[in-house]
């Protein structure tokens, strides 16, 4: 039995999260206060919203940094103020990944190096936020960490950033090796929950806002893509007991849920759940080609399910919370004041 929520020795340390105010970051800083951490969030706000923290901003042993990763000034202040550190802050999205590529490397290669720089000068133990997109369009399923990556070429825009986040993690393995600094690195996949916006393309929060205004939902090519869908909640649950438990130093770890679904399917059960007109399916969903919804040549990973028997083994750690539980939190966070949630269906003809 492993026990995650009172480890005293963790109790009362200081948290960096960059990224902090984005999706999973304002997740994983509501859980570190709840465990009795000081939690110092570093955000720039391109992506991340003020809105995600607002509700922790008065917490005594909460503090706001609005700056860049990039910034070693401010990185290497903050580093040393803290007893560990979790690097969220990155480019994210595979619709930013394609409108602006530049920017997802200067994100994710420069502020991880300045951030990884910093904590190793300092000795500061450091997770790494990395992604399944690294697997890149392997057939093995499912994904285990040590296998081979298959990526397509440098022509494809797609790929840079599981490359980006593929140099995060031979950096962090590179100062574990050659200077002993404590990193964990966790690959997430496809992680959903409230605040998650759909703006960057996450299909959960695209089909959730389409439901809600009685659109079609967008369903890109044939919709038999597969994917497996994690609550937030558990991610954090996660990320929080691998920054806890001295194994996993120096390792990396898939975080995801297994439990496979259809893309088509998915869109059935967000249908199911905003009405039970009985009109049919095919007025309701739109099959989108994936040279309209992205980039002409687009590849899309056809399935993706990650062997967790990694992290179970290491921290006992498994999904608890189902898709359908999820979904019903989605559209809760998107029906309680519309008006105030960001716009994140983009029209079709402006993606
Ligand atoms: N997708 C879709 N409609 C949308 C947005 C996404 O059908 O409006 C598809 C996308 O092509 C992919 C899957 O949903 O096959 C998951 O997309 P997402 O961007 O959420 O995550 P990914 O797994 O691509 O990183």
């Amino acid at each position: 039995m492993h026990a995650f929520r009172s480890n005293p020795r963790w109790n009362g340390l200081r948290a960096l999260v960059t990224g902090g105010a984005g999706f999973i970051g304002s997740h994983l800083a509501d859980e570190l206060l709840a465990r009795g951490y000081h939690v110092i969030v570093l955000d720039d706000l391109s992506t991340g919203r003020l809105d995600n923290v607002a509700h922790v901003l008065q917490h005594p042993g909460f503090r706001l940094i609005r700056d860049s990763v990039s910034n070693s000034v401010t990185i290497d202040q903050l580093v040393t103020s803290c007893d560990v550190v979790f690097h969220l802050a990155a480019a994210v999205g595979v619709d930013l990944v394609i409108r602006d590529p530049v920017r997802v490397f200067e994100t994710n290669i420069v502020g991880s190096h300045v951030l990884l720089a910093a904590t190793a000068r300092h000795h500061k133990k450091t997770l790494i936020a990395s992604t399944s997109e690294v697997y890149g369009k392997s057939e093995k399923i499912p994904y285990h960490e040590e296998d081979d990556r298959v990526l397509g070429p440098t022509s494809n825009t797609r790929w840079s950033y599981a490359i980006s986040k593929a140099v995060d993690e031979f950096l962090a393995l590179a100062y574990h090796q050659q200077v002993g600094l404590p990193v964990v690195i966790f690959r997430l996949f496809n992680t959903i929950g409230p605040r998650q916006t759909g703006r960057y393309g996450m299909v959960v929060p695209r089909f959730v806002q389409q439901a809600l205004r009685g659109e079609p939902l967008t369903v890109y090519g044939d919709g038999w893509q597969s994917r497996c869908f994690c609550d937030v909640d558990d991610v954090v649950r996660a990320i929080v007991g691998l920054a806890e438990c001295d194994d996993a130093v120096g390792n990396v770890f898939n975080v995801g849920s297994t439990a496979e679904v259809t893309i088509l399917e998915l869109a059935r059960k967000v249908l199911s759940l905003v009405d039970d007109r009985p009109s049919s399916l095919i007025d309701r969903i739109k099959l989108v080609p994936y040279d309209q919804a992205y980039a002409p040549g687009f590849e899309d990973t056809r399935r993706r399910v990650p062997d967790i028997s990694r992290i179970k083994a290491t921290i006992g750690w498994q999904p608890r919370i189902c898709l359908d539980d999820t979904l019903h939190r989605v559209f809760a966070y998107y029906r309680q004041d519309r008006e105030s949630r960001p716009a994140i269906v983009d029209p079709p003809t402006s993606r």
